[in-house]
């Protein structure tokens, strides 16, 4: 089976639920360049990936090369996937491929996706159609020639067309195409826009006039992936636009947290028009369940209290009560505390409602929120990192009580690729969540940008950036991921130079 899928036009948001579904279940994937960035993320690992795209000027495959991979791998019983940017039946050469496929007789399946003619003008705020602005919308090539004769374009009606015009592959083109429509009769003072990268991190957008839109576009050294647009519906954007005026748009936040605990914070930054750099600095590693943990299991009735210190811990420590072939009943007899809304949260997803969470989220709070549970004498379980600090089971001890101290994971240098690098040294703000995240960035010979504004989530991992000489710009009042967001974007917005 194959299967023509529209990929969407690089937000990665806007793949559709099939796109996705598809790919996961996928044997082989045949892609092209235009898809978003981390769409092959979701295949399976033994899929074979290939890339048969075109680059402008050479192809990888031709289109006959690559209609007879899909031909053969069908015929072979493959669940094949052809992923293509935007829609796979506009301008993206699909039809060719649903024609060889359907001449050889192997099954097919096409699923659209959002094309970039309608989504690039719908982050500018253009809306492609309008009732009182344009009741019909043409999608028009601007690959070909204008100049030869045999254009299939029909320049005349093309001017005549009572709707907006969105031009796909033409801004090398834009001047002669500007100049085609004006030649055949349309208004040079009808709004154009070009947007250059749409729906992408980055997006730009140019209005201006039919007349005037090219040497616009010269200027600003626009380059592909872009769509141009005829009609007066650009004018709407003045209104319209959105994007640019999302609190965080324009920014490029870094996430220095462990990979696997960054998308909460990454899809906030998202949300509020941030760009993300995933420049993970730790990784969390399980220590092993034989020793104290293991041991901590198997008494885990006998504790009047259980203390968290991290999501992490509360997920390992029910792992391991998994493990054991225990579940949450287990910590029926137990005081449960969290030592803040994150750790709470990870406690409700395994079914318990911690009974005490500090109103500040740092140990010492914890200790203080602590003081009414009756602990001398009794047993007491601190799940924690490694290298935690030591003010919450040295207090708890001071109180006569007898705590097992169980380090279940330890927080390790996760290295910084090239990439990771690079997307670094274009922050505007570094985030750190915690002091780890601080020391093992520095011990990596990584560098946040001398421009870019340091963020810390609260006073402990403040002072371990400015032991390692960064001057903390923003600190979080609430020191859980939201307040880090609140007050970043408090930030953002008061150095906000007004329009
Ligand atoms: N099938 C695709 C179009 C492929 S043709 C779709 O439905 O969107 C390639 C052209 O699409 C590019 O030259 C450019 O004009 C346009 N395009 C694709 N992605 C774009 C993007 N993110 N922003 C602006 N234009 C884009």
């Amino acid at each position: 089976m194959v299967y023509l899928v529209g990929a969407g036009p690089g937000d990665p948001g806007l793949m559709t639920r099939r796109s996705l579904e598809l790919i996961a279940s996928a044997d082989a994937i045949l892609y092209d360049r235009l898809i978003p960035p981390g769409a092959l993320d979701g295949a399976p690992p033994g899929a074979e990936l290939r890339y048969v795209g075109k680059e402008p000027g050479a192809a990888a495959l031709s289109q006959e090369e690559t209609n007879d991979l899909l031909v053969e791998l069908g015929r072979a019983g493959k669940r094949v996937v052809r992923l293509k940017g935007g829609d796979p039946f506009v301008f993206g050469r699909g039809g060719e491929e649903a024609e060889a496929l359907a001449a050889a007789g192997v099954a097919f399946e096409v699923v659209p996706g959002v094309t970039a003619g309608v989504a690039a003008p719908a982050y500018a705020g253009i809306p492609v159609t309008h009732r009182d602005a344009a009741s019909a919308v043409a999608f028009v090539t601007g690959h070909e020639d204008p100049d030869k004769p045999e254009s299939a374009l029909d320049w005349d009606a093309l001017a005549r067309f009572p709707g907006t015009l969105v031009f796909y592959m033409g801004i090398k083109k834009l001047p002669l195409i500007a100049e085609r429509l004006v030649a055949a009769g349309r208004d040079p003072g009808e709004a154009a826009a070009v947007i250059e990268r749409g729906t992408h991190p980055g997006q730009r957008t140019f209005v201006g006039t039919l007349a005037g839109i090219a040497e616009r576009v010269e200027a600003e050294e626009v380059r592909p992936p872009a769509i141009a647009l005829v009609g007066p519906v650009a004018e709407l954007r003045e209104t319209i636009a959105w994007l640019e005026r999302r609190p965080l748009h324009g920014e490029v936040v870094a996430v220095t947290r462990a990979r696997a605990q960054a998308s909460s914070l990454a899809t906030r930054l998202r949300e509020l028009g941030a760009e993300v750099a995933e420049t993970p600095a730790i990784r969390i590693q399980p220590l092993s369940v034989e020793g104290a943990l293991r041991a901590a299991v198997d008494r885990i009735e006998e504790y009047a209290l259980i203390c968290f210190t991290s999501p992490n811990g509360v997920r390992l420590l029910f792992e391991a009560l998994a493990a054991a072939g225990s579940d949450a009943r287990s910590l029926a007899p137990a005081t449960v505390a969290a030592i803040g809304p994150g750790t709470a949260g990870a406690l409700k997803e395994a079914g318990i409602v911690a009974d005490v969470v500090p109103e500040r989220f740092v140990a010492e709070a914890l200790v203080e929120a602590l003081e009414p549970v009756a602990v001398e004498g009794r047993r007491v379980l601190v799940a924690r990192a490694a290298e935690a600090r030591d003010v919450l089971p040295e207090a708890l001890r001071g109180r006569g009580a007898e705590v097992d101290d169980v380090a279940v994971y330890e927080t390790v240098a996760e290295p910084l690729g090239e990439a990771c690098r690079a997307a670094l040294e274009r922050a505007t703000y570094v985030t750190f969540t915690s002091s780890s995240t601080v020391r093992f960035l520095m011990e990596s010979g990584a560098r946040p940008p001398a421009s870019a504004r340091i963020v810390s989530i609260g006073p402990v991992t403040s002072a371990t950036a400015e032991e390692h000489g960064l001057t903390v710009d923003v600190q979080a009042e609430q020191h859980d991921i939201d307040g880090l967001v609140d007050a970043l974007t408090a930030d953002a917005q008061s150095r906000r130079v007004p329009a």
